[in-house]
């Protein structure tokens, strides 16, 4: 037998991860841009510190609400299931932070979810509409609450607080009509996983500075993110590059003299460090 035939199988190469290769070759060919992004950020609008901001069912929900439209109108579209399905259970503070765009939801208990799921679907329709989008939105509020109740038996969240982060995002990912980006959300807010939701805000800035591959797809963002964040500064960076979207890395008139990432920005100068 040849030396050739006795030659043991290559063991197949693994696939490149892309995101942690982007993170490495973004370290290695503009040192530092992360610590500076997130540094800059938190000079201008602040450290910010976590606190659960609702049960994470009625974030669920808020958080579909707020699907393509202001988040002032998405507390109107769950203030008006509250008053439309009560369900006289405890009541619920809401605590929005920064980063938040509306003004805070009012003390108030959470809707009842079954009546929630339960009603006719032209009903919820019509009670949700001032959050805009209304059809799809009670499509996909209804479809959330059976998929949870009949995987769990009720509409706690609860028992995603013990999974990894991945897991839970799964999970919920695996809803019709739940994405990456507000299962991402509900685990952030209520859990205080370390994931980063990325919404158009965080998106455009991290686009315009840099932060992601010029091809990288919103559902890919979550992901590069991950590669590029150390999981305890996931939270202020959402809330910061979001809160900085929409105070100063306007999606028209961008205030760059405002901007403290200006000196390393590739939207101002293709070439910045
Ligand atoms: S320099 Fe201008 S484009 Fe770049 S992040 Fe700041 S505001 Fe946005």
């Amino acid at each position: 037998m040849s030396p050739a035939s006795r030659a043991r199988p290559k063991r197949k190469r693994r696939p490149p991860n892309p995101y942690t290769g982007w993170a490495k070759r973004l370290a290695r060919t503009r040192p530092g841009l992360v610590p500076f992004v997130l540094d800059r950020l938190a000079e201008l609008h602040g450290h910010q510190t976590w606190e659960r901001r609702l049960d994470p069912t009625s974030e669920l929900v808020l958080t579909i609400l707020t699907q393509s439209t202001a988040d002032v109108n998405a507390e109107h579209g769950f203030e008006a299931l509250r008053r439309a399905y009560p369900s006289g259970g405890p009541v619920e503070r809401h605590v929005p932070g920064k980063g938040w765009g509306g003004a805070g939801l009012p003390d108030g208990a959470a809707p009842d979810w079954y009546a929630v799921e339960h009603a006719p679907y032209p009903e919820l329709v019509e009670v949700i509409r001032p959050a805009g989008l209304p059809f799809a939105k009670a499509k996909a509020i209804q479809a959330s609450l059976e998929a949870i109740r009949a995987a769990r038996g009720d509409y706690s969240l609860e028992f995603l607080g013990e999974l990894p982060a991945l897991e839970a995002r799964d999970w919920l990912d695996a809803i019709p009509g739940i994405g990456v980006k507000t299962a991402s959300v509900v685990l952030l807010f209520s859990f205080g996983m370390p994931l980063l939701p990325v919404d158009r805000h965080v998106e455009r800035v991290a686009h315009r500075v840099g932060l992601l591959p010029k091809k990288a797809t919103v559902a890919e963002a979550h992901d590069y993110f991950l590669a590029m964040l150390e999981p305890n500064q996931m939270h202020e960076a959402h809330v910061n590059l979001i809160h900085h979207g929409r105070a100063v890395c306007h999606a028209r008139r961008p205030n760059h003299d405002a901007c403290p990432l200006l000196p390393r920005c590739r939207f101002v100068d293709p070439k910045a460090p």
